[in-house]
């Protein structure tokens, strides 16, 4: 593929070769930037941003995809809100993807996220994503039960059947011109606790309270296994997962701006150029206007 896109360089990047492991991806980073710093460092990639995307839209040609997932209480919503903020509303549409309706169990497990897709000009964004699909299905098989399918297939093929899928569905998409861009905020389970406790003891952070997050703790380490596998098998140089510390916010938000930063001016974005024929239908005008009263 001859593209432009390169993923940015980052001591998060899952590899490419399939080694990556969960464990080797620190949920702290000593070498992260503190607080002062690392929102000086989210202002500057965000302005960065904020200009890159008046060039994605007014060329017109690619698409940015930016992928988000994590456990409950990693900070999802928080770290698209800080990242994107300022981008022009026009250009970007935020999906959340929940229990999937009886609409969407109507069609195979990619289609929502298809139906979702930025178009040219755009950046989506997918709070939770296709991923779902060999994560919450994957520690909780009874999910298959309403998908519908018409045949049984062995759960030991299921997971490396979807992760392909998965793994050619955004082959397809970087090959016609999306940039693909995932984000695991890599959040510890002490820091879930704490922050599962914040949302208990200060009142207007209890609406944020889910019991089910709490029941579904009880699965970490069958979570973390899926994650593990799901990113090994589908970080690749068109679509790379980055494996973001999380138990700092601030730093957490930093990394995440500056790599979709870095790989927006990868694209080499530039607003159209006018041709001679336009630049002189475009004289005449000026001269017009300047001529009237
Ligand atoms: P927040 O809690 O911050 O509002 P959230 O992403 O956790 O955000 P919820 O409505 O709490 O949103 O949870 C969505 C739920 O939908 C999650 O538990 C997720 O695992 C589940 N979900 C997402 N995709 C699927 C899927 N394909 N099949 C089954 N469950 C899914
Ligand atoms: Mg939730």
């Amino acid at each position: 593929m001859t593209t432009p896109f390169q993923a940015p360089a980052s001591n998060y990047l899952a590899p490419f070769d399939g080694s990556f492991q969960i464990g080797n991806f620190p949920r702290r980073d000593d070498a992260s930037p503190d607080k002062g710093e690392a929102r000086e460092r989210l202002d500057a990639a965000r302005e960065r941003i904020i200009d890159a995307q008046r060039r994605l839209f007014a060329q017109d040609t690619w698409s940015v995809l930016l992928v988000f997932q994590a456990m409950d209480a990693a900070g999802k919503d928080s770290t698209i809100r800080r990242v994107l903020s300022g981008v022009n509303p026009a250009g970007c549409k935020v999906s959340s993807f929940k229990k999937p309706s009886t609409k969407e169990l109507g069609h195979d497990f990619l289609w929502r996220h298809a139906c979702a897709l930025p178009s040219r000009g755009q950046i989506g964004v997918f709070n939770r994503s296709h991923y779902e699909e060999v994560l919450v299905v994957r520690v909780h098989p009874k999910i298959l039960g309403y998908q519908k399918l018409p045949f049984q297939t062995d759960l030991a093929d299921i997971w490396p059947q979807r992760l392909e899928s998965i793994v050619e569905h955004e082959r397809h998409l970087a090959r016609n011109g999306t940039a693909i861009l995932k984000f695991f905020l890599n959040v510890s389970r002490e820091e879930q606790r704490e922050r599962f406790l914040a949302r208990l003891e200060t009142p207007h952070k209890r609406w944020k309270f889910e019991p089910g997050d709490v029941r579904e703790r009880a699965h970490w380490d069958a979570y973390q296994r899926a994650y593990d596998e799901a990113i090994r098998e589908t970080s690749k140089p068109w679509a790379p997962w980055y494996a973001i510390p999380a138990d700092s916010k601030p730093a957490m938000r930093c990394h995440v701006a500056e790599i979709v930063a870095d790989a927006l001016d990868s694209l080499e974005l530039r607003y159209p150029q006018t041709g001679a024929s336009d630049q002189a239908v475009h004289d005449e005008l000026h001269q017009a206007l300047l001529a009237e009263e």
